[in-house]
């Protein structure tokens, strides 16, 4: 594998204005993320510097991704999203000098986002044969991370996982992963809030968004977005019935959000 299927990297436009909710999430990572990097001199009177790790947990399609993305958005910086199951599927040695070339370009692109998903997948493993390579890997990525301290300002690790309890113990030490952070399913006033963004600049009419928020209890922010599409492309349909634009009305909302299953209910 070369390091291109590795990682991921863009420049996100996403910023926090995009993302719908998730106020206290947000207050969090402002203080100790982007307030850092837009006044340093206010924040090195406290001793805070631009960078860290930030670990978000939660039931998926809520959001992490999204937050992190926005992240990079907020402060111009790159967006490397690394690929877990790729590294971890190589050999012992291979998966370690990888994941460090992976930090020395992020070093060389800065302000970086690094973005972890899955990183329960790192040092879960119940395979005694792959213990002992898993175990290296969450060294070399202790390393990456305490290397923070000293090159790696304005570099920012965010790693993203559903199942917080699986996570090896040692990234949770302090000066690692220590800023936990939980993205909770939207309430019904975010979810309103998610279907406005995802509906905005769009064609409709007579949309009662508060009524769709109330009857999607539990659905994620990505079961939401599945629900403009459908209804979306049922006003497409007319559309091209009649041959000119028709609006997405309240009723294609709430088909589509009939025909979908909350997918938090599983969390
Ligand atoms: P997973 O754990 O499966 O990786 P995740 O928490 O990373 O899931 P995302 O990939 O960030 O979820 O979310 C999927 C999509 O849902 C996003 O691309 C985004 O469009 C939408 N979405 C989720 N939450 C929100 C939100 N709060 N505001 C706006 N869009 C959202």
């Amino acid at each position: 594998k070369d390091d291109q299927s590795l990682v991921e990297s863009d420049k996100p436009k996403e910023t926090f204005a995009d993302v719908g909710g998730l106020e206290d999430v947000k207050k969090k990572i402002r203080m100790n993320f982007i307030l850092p990097v837009r006044q340093p001199e206010l924040f090195a009177a406290y001793g805070k510097e631009a960078g860290g790790s930030l670990l978000l947990f939660g039931p998926p399609g809520c959001g992490k991704t999204f937050l992190a993305r926005a992240v990079a958005g907020e402060i111009d910086a790159n967006f490397m999203h690394i690929e877990l199951q790729a590294i971890l599927s190589m050999y012992a040695g291979q998966s370690e000098h990888n994941l460090h070339d992976i930090f020395e370009k992020a070093r060389q692109s800065k302000p970086c986002v690094i973005f972890i998903d899955e990183l329960d997948a790192m040092g879960g493993s119940r395979h005694q044969m792959r213990q002992h390579h898993d175990r290296m890997l969450v060294n070399q990525l202790l390393l990456e991370l305490d290397g923070l301290q000293a090159e790696n300002e304005n570099v920012f690790i965010i790693g993203a996982t559903n199942t917080p309890w699986y996570l090896d113990s040692a990234l949770r030490r302090p000066g690692r992963f220590n800023h936990l952070v939980f993205v909770p399913p939207p309430e019904e006033a975010e979810r309103e809030r998610i279907l406005e963004l995802k509906l905005s600049g769009k064609p409709a009419e007579g949309l009662q968004l508060g009524k769709i928020a109330a009857e999607t209890k539990l659905f994620s922010g990505a079961d939401l977005e599945q629900v403009v599409k459908d209804a979306v492309e049922s006003a497409m349909e007319r559309m091209l019935g009649s041959g000119r634009i028709e609006p997405i009305t309240n009723d294609d909302l709430r088909r589509s959000a009939k025909t979908r299953k909350a997918t938090t209910l599983e969390w």
